[in-house]
């Protein structure tokens, strides 16, 4: 049966993007629509877009929906991306014509409640009224998670048989916490502010009531499905996922290999593959080039790419580099978010002249070349949902060093495990001594070409396709839901 997924987020990927989130439901729009699915996506109508995408094309359609006691315009637009998808922007430039999504300066913009609830009004309503009457909504993390509730709320004022809903986390730290009196602005009743519903120690929890009122959950691997049912990464939801285990479920993300791939790619210097590596030597050498560090082949080249963020251990990263620096190696960070952090890669720079490049902002192409010209790939994360650039870096041939935890977990094979089979080298503990110990295995690796090899090339063949993916979706979408 051909299904119609309106899909909803607050970042869509090559629209708007801020991490993995955008890089996900851009992905699975285009995976869904392949498999025959007829897709629908809806975002909000961000800065520059218009500009970019020409071919938009105005709704003959107005919103006009409550927010507390007002009503609050928006217009649509659209966008034939490809055969069976459509995305809708929903304009509103007060709330979205900004220079960032969610932030500017690291400084969250203040009405952020305000904007997202209305944003997921503008879905509910798009999902209610639109003549192409989607068979299932799926909705993305917080900013979009009101929406299960708005839809229960609207079946019990009239709206007979609403389709069901699907909620994907994709980062529980991320919950869209707001003082109690952002409650008002769902226009729900006071119902819904309770411990079993939006409600978290006195404040609104969008995500909460996701959680609380989709008919599935997903979350983007499985183990990190069973990691947040446990206290230690629940971000104290865990006792409702626990309540709603049996409708959640771990499905790992996959990998637009349309963009990350290693042999039709705009932004590397050469072209290579599992059975001619050798294109991805001049990668390393035009990277060393380009951010400034000695060029040559014979001293491994480590890299990150990462928002610089608490989860993302930076800070066991900062400890392991200054010990392990002293030996024969470089490393070139791609990053951007918290200054601290910054000003600690800035130092490890000046400790290791020639050793260490560091670039801060956003940068997709030097991304790419970065994937592209490391020998190894860190990420060490406290804690991965999936994490997109160890697959990424899988697919490029790029050894991953990865905390065993969530997404990292899932999709890497350990060296020390399994010489034969391994993709990547693991390691448990989160602390700087285990990392460094890791590095020291790359080292170690680097150093027996023969063995580099057959780890680089099982990397380059595991395969993350969406193609894969997707069914597991369209298996969730299908599990007809019994009426609550
Ligand atoms: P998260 O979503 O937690 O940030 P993921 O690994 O799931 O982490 O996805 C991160 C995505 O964002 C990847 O596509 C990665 O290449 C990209 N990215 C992160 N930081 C930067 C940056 N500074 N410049 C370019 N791309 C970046």
């Amino acid at each position: 049966m051909r299904m119609k997924v309106l899909l909803a987020s607050s970042e869509v990927y090559p629209f708007s993007k801020t991490g993995g989130l955008a890089d996900m439901v851009g992905a699975l729009a285009q995976a869904l629509a392949k498999a025959g699915q007829d897709v629908r996506v809806v975002t909000p109508l961000y800065q520059g877009i218009k500009k970019k995408y020409p071919d938009l094309r105005k709704v003959d359609w107005k919103f006009n929906l409550p927010m507390e006691l007002n009503w609050i315009h928006a217009e649509l637009w659209e966008l034939n991306l490809a055969r069976g998808l459509k995305v809708y922007f929903v304009d509103h430039p007060d709330f979205f014509d900004r220079a960032g999504i969610y932030q500017e300066a690291s400084v969250s913009y203040a009405d952020n409640a305000e904007r997202f609830i209305f944003f997921a009004k503008c879905v509910v309503h798009l999902a209610r009224y639109l003549p192409w009457r989607p068979d299932v909504v799926h909705v993305h993390d917080w900013q979009t998670a009101l929406v299960p509730a708005l839809i229960l709320q609207q079946r019990s004022e009239g709206w007979g048989n609403p389709p069901p809903t699907c909620l994907t986390i994709h980062n529980l730290a991320y919950q869209g916490v707001f003082p109690a009196e952002a409650f008002a602005l769902t226009n729900l009743p006071e119902t819904y502010f309770t411990t079993e519903s939006c409600e978290f120690f006195g404040l609104l929890n969008c995500l909460k009531g996701g959680i609380a009122h989709a008919d599935f959950i997903t979350t983007v691997s499985p183990r990190y499905a069973r990691e947040i049912t446990t206290e230690e990464f629940g971000c104290g939801l865990d006792g409702m996922l626990r309540e709603r285990e049996s409708k959640l479920i771990g499905i790992l993300n996959g990998v637009d290999y349309a963009e990350w791939n290693t042999t039709q790619n705009p932004h590397l210097f050469k072209p290579y593959s599992a059975s001619r590596l050798a294109g991805k030597k001049v990668n390393k050498l035009e990277l060393q080039k380009l951010v400034g560090l000695p060029v040559t082949d014979a001293v491994p080249l480590f890299g990150t790419i990462s928002r610089l963020a608490e989860q993302k251990g930076i800070d066991i990263q900062l400890g392991a580099l200054a010990e392990m620096l002293n030996t024969k190696m470089q490393f070139v960070v791609l990053g951007s978010g918290a200054p601290e952090y910054e000003r600690g890669y800035r130092d490890l720079a000046r400790q290791f002249p020639g050793k260490v490049a560091v670039r801060f902002g956003y940068d997709e192409a030097l991304a790419h070349q970065i994937e592209a010209g490391c020998d190894f790939f860190l990420m060490p994360s406290r804690f991965e949902p999936c994490g997109l650039n160890q697959l990424y870096s899988l697919r490029y041939g790029t050894i991953p060093i990865v905390r065993a935890t969530g997404g990292l977990d899932d999709s890497v094979l350990d060296w020390t495990q399994n010489a034969k089979a391994a993709t990547g080298i693991k390691f448990s503990e989160y602390t700087s001594r285990s990392l460094a110990k890791a590095i020291r295995k790359a080292l170690v690796l680097f150093n027996q070409p023969k063995l580099l090899r057959v780890c680089q090339i099982n990397a380059m063949k595991m395969d993350f396709s969406w193609e894969q993916t997707v069914e597991h979706y369209l298996e969730v979408y299908r599990k007809r839901v019994e009426p609550s």
